[in-house]
This record gives structure tokens, C-alpha cells and sequence, in this order.
């Protein structure tokens, strides 16, 4: 299954719904999909793909070719991988310390959209800053150069639970207020209702597009 189409309008939907009329963002999240689906994905009009692995987007990104598509990387990444990342990857969403910030910005020779990814809900095997030290990361981000720092994300506590995702995704959103940070990347197939109540303007989908991984 691709639903690219149907998910924009049950976003739309609900931004009615709860009175928001800001622009949101669906990054649709391909890991694990093959090509021929996200090229579907694509005639259907989903610009935006999120890869978490590097080698797989190594993969898929020259087999999809569209230069119009923008490919986001979501997953943690290693610095020896940084030099294929900013090769593959207009964005990056998962800048979660300094040393891979500076190893990024040391190879770059454009500048990079990227986000700070902020461990929001205290799980140890999540990826992701504390969030009493996202402050200071995200002030060194913006020292480097090459780096354009837009926003930040957070992936939400699983199992999914109304009231902590919701405290999670809050905290998000007062992160990116105090930093002046316009963009904030939270809500997956099972929390991105939550996360629109609590500000998020960028979602990155998998399932709720693509139908369940193998
Ligand atoms: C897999 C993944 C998603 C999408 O997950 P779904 O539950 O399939 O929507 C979003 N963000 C990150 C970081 C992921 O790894």
C-alpha cells in the first residue's frame, strides 16, 4: 500500500480540527520499502522520503534519481559515514552531539539543513541530546559553519500513551521556543495526532504511508 494522497488529507483533516492553520510537513519514511513503492509514492506526490540508514539510502537514493525529491536522514549517524551522508541527504534530522556536528561541517562544502535530535522521553536506548543539554548543542551547531540549523526532533516514548507523548512533544516545542528554532520534527504512524497538538510542524511517517514493515 501507498497513501501518500489519503494521509495528507487525514492531516489536513485534523489541523482543522484543532484550529491550526500552519503549514506541516509529511516526511514520508521509506526505510525498508523498495524502490518501485516510493517512485509510487512520488507519482502520488510525497516529495519528502526519510531514510535511518545511510547504507540503504546508499542503495535507493541513485535507483529513485528525482532531483526534486528531498531526502532526510532520520537515523543516528557515524562518523565515518558523514562523508556519503551529506552526499545522499539534503537533510539531516539526527544531529545528536558535537562530534558529529563538527565532523559534518568539516566536510561540508554547502550549506546543510539540519536538525538537533533531543532525547525527549528519557528511554536509555533512544538516540538523542538530554534535554538539559540541547541548549548548549544547539548554540554549538550554530557556531559551525555549513551548518543551517532549522529545528529540532524527537522520536516519542513507546508504547505510545497519550499523556507522556504529549509531555514529550511539549518539551520538544519549548526547546525550539527558546532557541527560536521554526521547525519541530515529531510524530510518527501511532503519535502524530499527539504531536500536532503540540506543535509539531514536521512528521515523519512510515507505516501510516507505506502499510508494515517486513
Ligand atoms: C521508522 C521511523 C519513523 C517512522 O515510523 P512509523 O512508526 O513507521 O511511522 C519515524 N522516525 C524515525 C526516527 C524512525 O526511525
Amino acid at each position: 500500500m501507498v497513501r501518500c494522497r489519503e494521509f495528507a488529507a487525514e492531516v489536513r483533516e485534523f489541523l482543522d480540527r484543532i484550529g491550526r492553520k500552519d503549514e506541516v510537513l509529511v516526511v514520508a519514511v521509506s526505510k525498508g520499502v523498495e524502490v518501485d513503492r516510493i517512485l509510487r509514492a512520488y507519482e502520488e506526490g510525497c516529495r519528502h522520503f526519510g531514510e535511518n540508514r545511510v547504507q540503504e539510502a546508499a542503495q535507493k537514493v541513485p535507483l529513485v534519481g528525482k532531483p526534486d525529491v528531498v531526502w532526510h536522514l532520520i537515523g543516528h549517524l557515524q562518523r565515518n559515514k558523514a562523508n556519503k551522508a551529506i552526499r545522499l541527504f539534503n537533510v539531516i534530522q539526527s544531529i545528536d552531539r558535537r562530534e558529529i556536528a563538527e565532523a559534518l561541517s568539516k566536510r561540508l562544502t554547502h550549506p546543510l539543513e539540519v536538525f538537533v535530535e533531543v532525547n525527549t522521553s528519557g528511554e536509555p536506548q533512544k538516540h538523542g541530546v538530554k534535554p538539559e543539554e540541547a541548549d548548549s548543542l544547539i548554540s554549538y551547531v550554530r557556531g559551525l559553519p555549513n551548518l543551517n540549523l532549522v529545528g529540532v526532533m524527537t522520536v516519542g516514548p513507546y508504547p505510545v500513551e497519550e499523556r507522556r507523548s504529549r509531555r514529550a512533544f511539549a518539551l520538544l516545542r519549548e526547546i525550539a521556543e527558546r532557541n527560536g528554532l521554526p521547525k519541530i520534527s515529531a510524530g510518527m504512524t501511532e503519535d502524530w495526532r499527539y504531536a500536532l497538538l503540540e506543535g509539531a510542524n514536521v512528521l515523519r511517517i512510515g507505516r501510516g504511508i507505506f502499510g508494515s514493515r517486513k
